[in-house]
């Protein structure tokens, strides 16, 4: 779906490439993180993906197409089934909510009775059914961004990527937008996300690909800072914690709304049982776990079973793991008629 062959990315009047090197493949409904510290390429990479610039060297395909041959005319069809978001938002400000996620398709030619109907439903997919008539300023940073991500998603492209899409935001807010990011990539939208956020990472536990002065230096398909010592952190160990904590509140979350609840009941009774079974042993000797500092700042250790695209049979529990059924992406309403479901089509935007 999106594969970079040796690509290389030097900036005119620069010595050091911004992008050395860099190989890999990403698949169709995967999640990747692209990770590293600022400055060692992250925006670079998904500047190459939109065709936004082109390698100096090495070649960057997408959903097939190969980028280098792609005429200039052809950009801007080939961009419709590629959403992207950013850390600024990039709202129109004078524009209504629902003016912004209709203006892409009003300027590519959708018909009028389409934008009706597609519009309100990115809205209500990302929860913003009721603020279509708010202007931007009279939204908080969260809901901006939930604003940018129905834009993107409105055009029903295959592939979203997000460059540091919680860079703006608080760690609660910045959780609300992962779990959304989370449940859209459950319904089979490639996801790409830049991030310096390792808590994230750490809890995800989704494929990782690091950058470090432009060279790819890690990819791993469960990936996470939290258990590899070796790796330099990317965030003070409080702040790691923090957003860590939050992270894995998100899963949780999205597993409750996509998972079968009774079963989830049923597996966090259990689970419940057991952790109160494991306090009772332990309760006088040390305090709970959950409520020392350390237990902050230690890396919550995940055990999040990777499940295929439409299964986001996550699972987050220190004693042992909760396996989920899979989830019927049905149930996720507006997001098969917003192309997020993974039918094995191609099925892209009507304006393409
Ligand atoms: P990240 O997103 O990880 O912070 P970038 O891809 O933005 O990293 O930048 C990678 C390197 O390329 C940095 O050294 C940056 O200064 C340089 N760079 C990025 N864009 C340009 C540009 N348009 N012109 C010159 N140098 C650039
Ligand atoms: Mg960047």
């Amino acid at each position: 779906m999106i594969r970079f062959e040796n690509v290389t990315k030097r900036y005119r009047g620069t010595s050091r490439p911004a992008l050395s090197g860099v190989d890999f493949e990403v698949q169709r409904g995967e999640f990747v993180f692209l990770v590293g510290a600022s400055g060692s390429g992250k925006s670079s990479c998904l500047r190459l993906i939109l065709r936004e610039d082109v390698p100096t060297t090495g070649r960057v395909a997408v959903l097939g197409r190969d980028l280098r041959s792609l005429a200039n005319r052809k950009v801007p069809y080939f961009r419709r089934h590629i959403g992207s978001v950013f850390q600024d938002f990039r709202l129109l400000p004078s524009k209504t909510v629902y003016q912004n996620v209709a203006f892409t398709l009003q300027v590519t030619g959708s018909s009028r009775g389409f934008i009706q109907q597609a519009v309100p439903e990115a809205l209500a997919l990302v929860g913003l059914d009721g603020k279509q008539k708010r202007m931007p300023h009279e939204l908080s940073g969260g809901e901006q961004q939930r604003v940018a991500i129905a834009r993107a998603l409105v055009n029903r492209p295959q592939v979203l990527l997000a460059d540091e899409p919680t860079g703006n935001l608080d760690p609660a807010t910045s959780v609300d937008i992962m779990q959304l990011l989370a449940r859209i990539n459950a319904g089979g939208t490639t996801v790409l996300m830049a991030t310096h956020e390792a808590g994230f990472v750490d809890q995800m536990q989704r494929r990782v690909i690091e950058l470090r002065d432009g060279e790819m230096v890690r990819d791993e398909v469960h990936g996470g800072y939290g258990d590899t010592s070796n790796i330099p952190r990317l965030a003070p160990e409080e702040v790691r914690g923090a957003a860590a904590a939050a992270a894995l509140t998100a899963v949780q979350e999205v597993q409750r709304q996509t998972a079968d609840l009774s079963v989830v009941r049923a597996a966090l009774a259990e689970e419940l049982t057991a952790q109160r079974r494991a306090e009772s042993t332990a309760a006088d000797a040390v305090p709970r776990a959950s409520e020392t500092p350390e237990a902050q700042a230690a890396p919550i250790e995940p055990q999040i079973d990777e499940v295929p695209v439409v299964a986001p049979a996550a699972v987050a529990s220190r004693t042992h793991p909760i396996v989920l059924p899979e989830v019927d992406v049905a149930e996720l309403g507006v997001a098969d008629r917003l192309g997020l479901s993974d039918d094995g089509t191609e099925e892209v935007g009507p304006t393409s």
